[in-house]
């Protein structure tokens, strides 16, 4: 998960690294640490516990010289957050260095073989394997190349390495091994750059290479060679990617959550640009590769994801259902493959990821290449390794990169694309006819402004709920339906930044158990459009309003009836059921934020999350 970056050119090689290590942050933040190295001064180690922030103060006490260099953010997973365990990584004779993301799965047999061969070690990280094996190798081969490739062969598990060797100062090696984290490769005149996400060298070009499992690049200043692990050339040509630095930056905004839950409108638009055809009532999904005939085939999905991504993907079996009626099951990605999935010849897999580099989500589509089926990705990243895998062709957010850890943009995101999707599968398939696609698609061209509207009037009531409840220390979150998932998210959202317990539950279910948790100090947050359900939801109300809970209502703009049953109201303007919940989900995002910023939290960076799960 940890965030890696690395530079060979003319720039100081320290403000490269470490400006890219703040934009790959929201990765891991247990420490931080880089190694730059230049002839005079040669190699420089820096590590701190903690925030990026100490690692620079520590720059600004002892400064790392020299243009060519790595970093790397962590997110511990062997060994504890110490500053002996922060990367980069030695191996024994102080020559080479490393730097990791993932998990060496066989890192205990492989120390013990060192140890038994007499190296010490620093840490307890499974790095530090990997720097002893690359060195001990070097001392056969006197090259980093071959010796990287030989230690690189002797690993189990998913794994980014990037390394260096001071005796060949004028390169980076880097490779990938399985699906621990993606590596992109930047390329200017007479610099290049490496990192585990596009935002990190956006500010310096968009010229991006991506590596693919089991491939090797040496990276220097005229450019990039790419070989496969066993040495075969590999050409490819660099993809422009196309967004923009500033839209990776927090701007005026005080959080990057903050900033991403008021993008949403435009993000809402922007993934209707040139896919939708109003007047002829038609979707085209410009990267699907599926036609029509493909999508006729199909007779179930399986939707795969992890966290908010598979609260989209509930979603998004109520949509496919309901418009295109092909059935549907929800599975999280981690437990999938390990179940022996059924898939059958007319199934197609549907992963739904922000970052395309969900390890467990990568293995599911991998699953699912096993068995013939194909798959399609509903993803943000371009060109990430979901998007890669899905043969049967990605359907890109296009919401603009995503930082604060908890998901905001790219889930509202991802219901529309799972919208757009169910819509293209309804036409192919003749069950929805063009006068129908029109009107979904009317709805969706209002989502933008709906949105803007849920922003502005939730705003200053969260901000009083948030004064009101922020002491709470559980909730309960309740929805039926299309905005079951919507309750299982806002508690999501809330447990994830502002550390208080919540659950969400359906709230027809609420009476076999949650309903022992209602007293007077509990806030049930009741999500009540006027829809199909809407009675039974407001007898669910009755019910938490008897035992005294505190009801915070999500409702249909001018619904007079809920404003009687609720203690507070957030209205949220009407729109098409289907669609209700992305706008449903818009003041639970708020309110997370508020009562996390009123509890002092770390809203972008909450405690012991990362943001793209590479580990398993
Ligand atoms: N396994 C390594 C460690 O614990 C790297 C984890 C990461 O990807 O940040 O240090």
């Amino acid at each position: 998960m940890c965030g890696i970056v690395g530079y060979v050119g003319p720039r100081a090689a320290t403000e490269v690294v470490v400006g890219g290590l703040q934009r790959l942050e929201y990765r891991g933040y247990d420490s931080a640490g880089i190694a730059i190295y230049d002839p005079e001064q040669g190699l420089q180690l820096r590590r701190s516990v903690g925030k990026l922030s100490n690692l620079v103060q520590r720059l600004g006490q002892q400064p790392a010289i020299g243009h060519v260099g790595m970093g790397h953010t962590r997110w511990a997973t062997h060994g504890n957050v110490t500053e002996e365990n922060a990367h980069p990584h030695r191996d024994a004779s102080g020559r080479v260095v490393v730097i990791q993301n993932g998990i060496v799965e066989n890192y205990l047999e492989l120390k013990s073989r060192l140890l038994e061969m007499g190296y010490h070690f620093q840490s307890q990280t499974d790095t530090e394997v990997i720097a002893h094996l690359v060195g001990h190798y070097y001392r056969e081969e006197q090259a980093l190349e071959p010796a990287l490739r030989r230690a690189l062969a002797e690993l189990r598990g998913g794994n980014a390495v990037v390394a260096f060797c001071v005796d060949e100062p004028e390169r980076l090696i880097v490779a990938r091994l399985g699906n621990a984290g993606g590596v992109v490769i930047g390329t200017a005149p007479g610099e290049t750059f490496v990192a585990s996400d596009v935002p990190a060298i956006l500010d310096y070009t968009r010229e991006m290479v991506f590596l693919e499992d089991r491939e090797l690049a040496v990276i220097t200043r005229t450019g990039v060679t790419i070989s496969t692990l066993s040495g075969a050339p590999v050409t490819r040509t660099p993809v422009n990617v196309p967004w923009d630095p500033v839209a990776a930056a927090k701007g005026d905004y005080k959080h990057f959550m903050q900033k991403e839950i008021h993008e949403q409108p435009r993000a809402l638009m922007d993934i209707l640009r040139g896919r939708i055809d109003q007047e002829a009532g038609q979707v085209q999904l410009e990267d699907l590769t599926l036609d029509d005939r493909a999508l006729r085939r199909v007779e179930r999905i399986y939707v795969t994801a992890c966290g908010t991504a598979w609260h989209a993907g509930l979603m998004a079996k109520f949509m496919i259902e309901s418009l295109a009626r092909v059935r549907v099951e929800v599975d999280y990605a981690s437990e999938f493959r390990y179940r022996g999935p059924i898939l059958g010849d007319d199934a197609l897999l549907l992963a739904i990821t922000q970052s395309g580099e969900t390890v467990d989500t990568l293995a599911a589509m991998e699953e699912a290449r096993a068995q013939g089926v194909p798959s399609v990705a509903i993803v943000n990243a371009i060109g990430s390794q979901a998007a890669r895998l899905a043969d049967g062709g990605p359907i890109y957010l296009h919401a603009g990169p995503e930082i604060g850890v908890a998901s905001t943009k790219a889930f509202t995101s991802m219901l529309a694309a799972a919208y757009l999707f169910a819509l293209r599968l309804g036409q192919a398939r003749g069950t929805l006819k063009p006068a129908q696609i029109r009107e979904h698609l009317q709805a969706m061209v209002e989502l933008p402004g709906k949105a803007a509207t849920v922003i502005e009037q939730s705003l200053p009531i969260c901000a009083e709920l948030a004064e009101r409840y922020h002491r709470a220390s559980d909730a309960l979150f309740l929805g039926r339906q299309a905005n079951y998932p919507i309750a299982l998210e806002g508690a999501l959202k809330l447990k994830e930044i502002s550390y208080i317990h919540a659950e969400g539950y359906p709230a027809g279910e609420m009476k076999h158990g949650p309903i022992a948790l209602i007293d007077e100090d509990l806030p049930v947050v009741c999500i009540a459009p006027r829809d199909a359900i809407y009675e039974k939801m407001i007898s669910n109300i009755e019910q938490v309003r008897a035992r005294h809970g505190q009801v915070i209502a999500i409702g249909t703009t001018g619904d007079t009836l809920l404003a009687t049953k609720a203690d507070h109201v957030i209205e949220v303007p009407a729109t098409l059921p289907l669609l209700q919940p992305i706008l449903t989900v818009i003041p639970l995002q708020i309110f997370a934020y508020d009562m996390a910023l009123r509890r002092g939290c770390d809203v972008d960076q909450p405690r012991n999350l990362a943001k793209s799960v590479t580990v398993e």
